[in-house]
């Protein structure tokens, strides 16, 4: 049953670097503002399922306050 193929190519799976996901999903969530508050649930949810492009989008709307987006 157990196939083992050893390749010389790594199979990566599409992941993006670290450092560029920590930089979409670097925000600082405004502890008194309920929409930074709700966007940054919904952000570390989108994380945590392995959603980076959803989750980068709730960073925005966080980077929004500071804009005075919301
Ligand atoms: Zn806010």
């Amino acid at each position: 049953m157990a196939v083992t193929k050893h390749k010389s190519t790594q199979e990566a799976p599409v992941v993006l670097p670290v450092g560029l996901t920590a930089w979409l999903l670097d925000c600082a969530p405004v502890r008194d503002c309920e929409t930074c508050q709700s966007e940054w649930q919904r952000l570390r949810a989108a994380k945590d399922r392995g959603d980076i492009t959803q989750a980068s989008k709730h960073a925005s709307r966080v980077r929004d306050h500071a804009g005075g987006g919301h």
